[in-house]
């Protein structure tokens, strides 16, 4: 099923990285400029991460020895900086996830690159450590990402879908790793009902809109795949539903042949494995158009 999968460490079947973009409130913020703070209840909603789940989380992750990675927009890190300094004091990896979770398509490289540089800044401030990897908000990794992107020297990306393994970007003599995942992983479809944010979908089940997760990791497990779910604190972080997802992270990470570990473990793995000659990642080359393609 899969071409080539990784020889994953420890004969391990699979790697598992459960990545959180923690967006708290930005997005109402970036949405409804003029009055998000009349807009208390919708804040309040997306409050819910930073101020409840996150430590629900944490206290899972600390029970079953796991470190994880939280994507994190700068402007987020500045307004909650306990709840940063507390996700790396107990060893988990913060990424980059814009500023105020600005939109990249569309914008100039000038604009993308200073939203970029802002939220360095506000990672290297807070958490004291230079983010590694980067996820685009909306996955909207644009024409100009790339470049940005290695100029700054991170070591990955996690926007993209291209395929159920980690390959490699290659664009102008220059790599980065791509950690993908995809929409069937995104837990904004079967959870997330947000009026003010305009998405309004049938809110599943904690049961029925996780076994979806769970049989994406069920394949990964069984073919040697990458299973990067993109959750959001205020979201699957929900009593219900992180419920379920603690009792089943507790029954994987009892196989012992699932590596559960940061984005920028396995990034550097691949790296590493493609350095010593050990494994050949696919090179998918940028860009695929250098303009429109219809008319
Ligand atoms: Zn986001």
């Amino acid at each position: 099923m899969i071409r080539n999968p990784p020889p994953w460490p420890n004969d391990c079947k699979c790697a598992v990285s459960i990545t959180f973009d923690m967006d708290a409130d930005s997005l109402i913020h970036l949405e409804h400029p003029s009055d998000s703070y009349r807009r208390v209840s919708t804040i309040s909603m997306l409050r819910y991460g930073p101020e409840i789940a996150i430590e629900r989380i944490l206290k899972t992750y600390e029970r079953l020895g796991l470190q994880q990675t939280f994507f994190i927009p700068g402007w987020c890190v500045r307004q909650y900086p306990d709840v940063v300094r507390r996700i790396v004091s107990d060893g988990h990896e913060i990424a980059h996830h814009g500023y105020l979770h600005e939109n990249p398509i569309g914008l100039e490289p000038a604009a993308q690159a200073d939203i970029i540089d802002r939220g360095i800044d506000a990672i290297v401030d807070i958490a004291g450590v230079r983010p590694q990897g980067y996820r685009a908000p909306l996955y909207n990794f644009s024409d100009h990402t790339f470049d940005l992107l290695v100029e700054r020297g991170f070591k990955y990306d996690a926007s993209l879908m291209g395929d159920d393994i980690p390959y490699l970007l290659s664009s102008n003599q220059h790599e980065l790793v791509e950690l993908p995942s995809h929409w069937g992983c995104d837990d904004w479809p079967p959870f997330a009902h947000v009026p003010d944010l305009n998405y309004e979908m049938p809110v599943r089940a904690p049961s029925s809109g996780l076994q979806g997760f769970f049989e994406e990791f069920d394949a990964a497990y069984q073919w040697g795949g990458l299973f990067v779910p993109v959750w959001h604190p205020f979201v699957t972080g929900r009593l219900g539903r992180w419920s379920q997802v603690d009792r089943w992270l507790a029954d994987i990470v009892k196989r012992e042949d699932v590596w559960i570990t940061t984005m920028a473990n396995i990034a550097e793995y691949i790296r590493l494995l493609h350095r010593q000659g050990k494994y050949e990642p696919r090179i998918d080359t940028l860009p695929y158009y250098s303009g429109p393609v219809a008319g």
